[in-house]
């Protein structure tokens, strides 16, 4: 059977994995070679977004200075994109998923399978969902997870780097496997599509603390505290809510490996030591210095405490509570080393 690849999103990860997809399919007889790229329209120097990737082959305002592979092709009608696709990637910011799933319901083909590559969880009155969950669920379609230390920038130059795929179904696995693995983008498959999925999530958070360590200039000493126990704090979350999650998957690249990148160079971080160093809200520095990337680490963080807080379990995780209280209540940043 031949395999459909379509991608839903295109921001600065979209991008960087539609280089990699795009060559990965023309490898294999198994895929299609035209890889569909969704696009959520915008005007860029007055010119549509979709138009100058179709022409320039470059992403210009989202991954500038990256060729992409000719045979994808950005389209901006989300129907069109995943209309006969057989494997559907997304790759958007996880406040954007529910109302793609909406649009999406009962419109692609049954055969269909997911990934997701997004990094961020879903909350709403009656508790969380995991992203992953709500693909599944609202589509009908079995859905893995890719998570990874992939700052998206040295993934689309290259370096070497490694990154995790969790499944339900192995065969699922080794399939996505096929259009994301290459010499320089490592991927591991796990079966633990839960553990993958809230290290991802969760590690936006303690993200935002290593860059609140930078903005103090409180050194590497603490940096890595902050490390430690955002970990510590992540795999004890995720135990208490799916017992099954293994304690394997927080050594693979989706776990400390990540955490180790994104507390290094990630926006997040970056938007973080910023927030210290201006007093700016994280809402006005995401809109300065992101030219229109997204933050994913401040909700998360709020979703966090909602759970927690509903829970009365904000006193088991100081960290995450005391990142979302310098977040949103004013709590002055220093608290990070105080309060945990
Ligand atoms: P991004 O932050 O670079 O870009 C934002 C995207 O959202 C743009 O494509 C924009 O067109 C789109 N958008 C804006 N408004 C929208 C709307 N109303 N509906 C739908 N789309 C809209 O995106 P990204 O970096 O590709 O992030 C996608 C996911 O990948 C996130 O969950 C992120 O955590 C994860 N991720 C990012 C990186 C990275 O280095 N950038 C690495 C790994 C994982
Ligand atoms: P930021 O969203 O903080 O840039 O992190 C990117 C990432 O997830 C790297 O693995």
């Amino acid at each position: 059977m031949t395999e459909r690849v379509a991608l839903i999103g295109s921001g600065n990860w979209g991008s960087a994995v539609a280089k990699i997809i795009g060559r990965n399919v023309r490898k294999f007889d198994h895929f299609d070679n035209k890889v569909k790229m969704w696009v959520f329209e915008e005007k860029v120097n007055g010119q549509n977004l979709t138009e100058i990737i179709n022409t320039k082959h470059e992403n210009v305002k989202y991954l500038p200075g990256i060729q992409l592979p000719s045979n994808v092709v950005a389209c901006p009608d989300l129907l069109e994109t995943c209309r006969d696709a057989t494997m559907l990637v997304f790759v958007v910011p996880h406040q954007f998923v529910t109302s793609i799933c909406k649009q999406l319901k009962g419109r692609i083909p049954a055969n269909c399978k997911a990934i997701s590559l997004i990094k961020g969880i879903d909350v709403n009155a009656d508790g969380f969902r995991l992203i992953t969950d709500m693909i599944q669920e609202s589509l009908g379609v079995p859905t893995c997870v890719l998570s990874g230390a992939n700052i998206a920038n040295e993934v689309a130059e290259e370096k070497f780097c490694e990154t995790t795929i969790g499944y339900r179904n192995r065969a699922d696995g080794e399939l996505f496997r096929d259009i994301f693995h290459t010499p320089s983008f490592r991927v591991n498959i796990v079966p633990d599509v839960v553990g993958v999925e809230l290290c991802g999530a969760l590690k936006n958070i303690v993200a935002i603390g290593g860059g609140l360590v930078d903005g103090l200039k409180l050194g590497d000493n603490t940096k890595a505290a902050i490390i430690r126990i955002g970990l510590y704090e992540m795999r004890k979350f995720s135990k208490m809510f799916y017992a099954d999650v293994k304690d394997e998957t927080f050594f693979e690249s989706c776990g400390v490996a990540d955490l180790i990148t994104t507390c290094a160079g990630g926006r997040n971080r970056k938007v973080a030591e910023a927030h210290v160093t201006t007093g700016k809200s994280f809402d006005q520095l995401e809109q300065e210095m992101l030219n229109g990337q997204k933050l994913q680490g401040t909700s998360t963080a709020q979703d966090m405490y909602n759970i927690l807080s509903k829970k009365n379990l904000c006193h088991e995780f100081p960290l995450m509570t005391t990142i979302y209280k310098i977040c949103y209540e004013g709590l002055p940043p220093i608290r990070i080393v105080e309060d945990i």
